[in-house]
């Protein structure tokens, strides 16, 4: 059996009190929101502080609304919440299903969209427990200088596996943040980075209190494929945002594809829009623009699955996203 360590439980319910809680623990303490993530990892020794700040009760981090042309979600909303939200529902629909699409049901109704952002990577020689991550020397990510994915890398690739942060992105949401030096707008486009370690751009005391999303213009539509051993629980093998604009002649005036699940960060592929804009979304356009992302990604040896075949199911993500757009 895997047990917890001792802890303290902070519940905080305001932005102010969760934030000096901590400030006054530093880095004896972590922010938990649905804990369906944090609770595992500390119960393979990933993580272990001694005060845990839950987020659940924060004020500022609750509430779906759109106020000034901008979609706001609170972080501590539940994916079920926002997958059934019928303001996403009806504005950004790609986002409800990402969301709807996160684990299990039982997880989508404590896990919160917060969490899913700011989400750890995962790896399959760091997801384990500490007897079995000690057998094998340790690894770059967690008490070892080593990494058993690139052999003499020396970084670590561990895989970035959140499922709505590739919508959010081709949706240009903004994240806003909230630290010991007060509160920033972050664009989520520029949030992630390649260091498998730490893969956010922002302070570990830092909390991410909302996200605002711009309301898409007419004619623009987002659409989320999944790639995952069991379609009732797993994490993404592979996921696939796609974003297209369609004039008055149905041609196409913008694409924008997101890939994750492969590397550490969530990776915009520029090239396919060449193939597409100006274009109906035919059937062999929508060919090109898969063989074009085919061609762009080669997923890494950080999830159990073959990555050939990982590789091999990214442009028939991408195609499947594309044909309900063309719809
Ligand atoms: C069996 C299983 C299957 C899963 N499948 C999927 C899947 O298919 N897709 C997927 O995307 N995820 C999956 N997950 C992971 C997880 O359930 C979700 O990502 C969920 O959204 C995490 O949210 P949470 O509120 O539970 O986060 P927590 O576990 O509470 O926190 C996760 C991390 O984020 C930090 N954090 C949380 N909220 C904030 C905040 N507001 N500001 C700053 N830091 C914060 C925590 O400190 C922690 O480091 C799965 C988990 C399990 C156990
Ligand atoms: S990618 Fe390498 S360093 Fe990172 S968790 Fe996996 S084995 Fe460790």
């Amino acid at each position: 059996m895997l047990r917890l360590h001792p802890y303290r439980y902070h519940r905080p319910e305001t932005l102010d009190e969760a934030l000096r809680l901590l400030d006054q623990h530093g880095d004896d303490a972590m922010p938990v929101a649905g804990g369906t993530d944090l609770v595992p990892n500390m119960k393979h020794g990933l993580f272990t502080p001694g005060q845990l700040v839950s987020l659940t009760r924060v004020r500022e981090m609750r509430g779906i609304g759109v106020d000034d042309g901008t979609i706001r979600i609170g972080a501590a909303e539940t994916l079920d919440t926002v997958a059934r939200d019928p303001t996403v529902g009806r504005l950004i629909p790609g986002l409800a299903q990402a969301a709807g699409l996160v684990s299990g049901p039982q997880l989508r109704r404590v896990g919160t969209i917060g969490g899913n952002v700011m989400l750890d990577t995962r790896c399959t020689y760091y997801n384990q427990t500490r007897f079995w991550r000690e057998a094998l020397g340790y690894c770059l990510k967690k008490d070892g200088d080593i990494c058993h994915v690139v052999p003499g890398g020396t970084r670590c690739v561990a895989a970035h596996s959140a499922d709505t942060p590739p919508v959010l992105m081709v949706l240009d949401a903004m994240l806003e943040l909230s630290g010991p030096d007060g509160m920033r707008q972050v664009p989520v486009n520029r949030f992630f980075t390649s260091d498998g370690v730490w893969n956010r751009r922002c302070d570990p005391r830092e909390l991410l209190v909302a996200i605002r999303i711009p309301t898409p213009a007419a004619g623009v539509k987002v659409a989320f494929r999944k790639l995952r051993a069991r379609n009732s629980i797993d994490f993404p093998l592979a996921n696939v945002a796609a974003r297209v604009g369609l004039d008055s002649e149905q041609r196409v005036s913008e694409l924008r594809i997101v890939v994750s699940a492969m590397g550490s960060y969530p990776r915009n592929l520029g090239k396919g829009e060449d193939a597409a804009v100006g274009n109906r979304l035919t059937p062999a356009v929508i060919n090109a623009v898969a063989g074009q992302a085919f061609r762009q990604c080669r997923p890494l040896l950080n999830i159990t699955t073959d990555p050939e075949w990982r590789r091999a199911m990214i442009p028939v993500l991408v195609r499947r996203a594309l044909t309900e757009l063309a719809a």
